[in-house]
């Protein structure tokens, strides 16, 4: 049981530099609880809330939904990031998505975006 929800805890979801930044989005703690359901298995929050310093050093793009705490990048253990990816443009049509090689990125802002970063 996490703190926040049933499989996350804050912590989780804090910027990794140590800067304490650590908000939780409702929305977007309820698609990752759905998408941790429908797969049955761990998933993992590679990077979620970011505070500017830190997105500046990961390369973040400057307007980063990782920044305001609404995004998370993600993988589900032993699940390929096309198929957490498919499961969330089928089924969260109101999230927006990133596909990349080794993760998929989730966030909720308010107008629906779709990319593809994938080599
Ligand atoms: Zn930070
Ligand atoms: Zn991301």
């Amino acid at each position: 049981m996490g703190d926040i929800s049933t499989h996350f805890n804050r912590q989780e979801f804090a910027c990794r530099c140590g800067c304490g930044f650590a908000v939780v989005d409702k929305q977007l703690n309820e698609v990752l609880e759905a998408i941790r359901h429908h797969f049955d298995r761990p998933l993992i929050i590679n990077s979620a809330c970011r505070c500017a310093d830190y997105n500046k050093k990961v390369g973040g793009a400057k307007k980063s939904q990782h920044v305001l705490g609404m995004a998370a990048d993600i993988t589900v253990m032993n699940v390929h990031p096309d198929s957490v990816a498919d499961y969330v443009e089928n089924v969260h049509k109101a999230c927006s998505m990133g596909r990349y090689d080794s993760f998929t990125h989730i966030d909720v802002r308010n107008v629906v975006a779709h990319w593809d970063e994938r080599s």
